[in-house]
């Protein structure tokens, strides 16, 4: 449903309708995604407050929602959108919330581990096609620099057969890689 104005130019608000046809305009803050979001008493701003910001289609609120924590926390459980009666897609507004603050270099700094956890998984994916739990892990250590975080576990899932000392590539490695390239070439960087 798109009831989306014209009229708020190069904001936030109008990026991501160019880029997701989610419309900011159409939330009309009834608070029900926050009231079912299993995160909303943990974030700095719940997910309506992070609408009402792009609504205005003022820089400095958009840099709010940029630098906010509730967009590295939320969890894509869809809880949100299931509940709104307007069918605003909050976790593709937060998808592209958090793509545009690591563009600019706006992410909260207590997101870096989860944005260490991020690169680490995309770049196991990239690099075999499927997870490679022991390389990720390795390179989410080096990221954040976390290296005694869980490391009594490794015994146990060595034990049990859940980590692998080498990768495993799948058939289709090299065009998996290729979409990767691709999206980097896209946004004009390389990961
Ligand atoms: S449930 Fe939908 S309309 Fe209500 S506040 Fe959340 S996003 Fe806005
Ligand atoms: S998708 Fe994100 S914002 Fe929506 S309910 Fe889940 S954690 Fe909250």
């Amino acid at each position: 449903m798109s009831t989306h104005s014209s009229t708020v130019h190069n904001s936030l608000g109008e990026q991501i309708y160019q880029s997701t046809g989610q419309s900011v305009a159409c939330c009309y803050q009834c608070g029900k995604c926050s009231a079912g979001c299993p995160l909303a008493s943990e974030t700095d701003y719940p997910p309506n407050q992070i609408l009402r910001l792009l609504q205005f289609g003022d820089s400095t609120l958009d840099e709010k929602a940029l630098r906010s924590l509730t967009i590295w926390q939320c969890l894509t459980c869809q809880t949100c959108s299931a509940r709104c009666p307007q069918e605003v897609d909050l976790p593709k507004i937060m998808d592209f919330l958090r793509q545009e603050s690591w563009r600019q270099g706006r992410a909260h700094p207590k997101a870096r581990n989860i944005i260490a956890f991020h690169r680490s998984f995309l770049g196991s994916i990239r690099m075999t096609g499927r997870m490679f739990e022991l390389g990720m892990i390795m390179d989410y250590k080096r990221r954040s620099l976390n290296f005694l975080q869980d490391l009594l576990l490794a015994p146990k899932l060595l034990f049990r057969g859940k980590l692998h000392f080498l990768p495993h590539r799948i058939d289709g490695a090299k065009q998996v890689r290729r979409l990767f390239d691709a999206t980097a070439r896209k946004r004009g960087r390389t990961e």
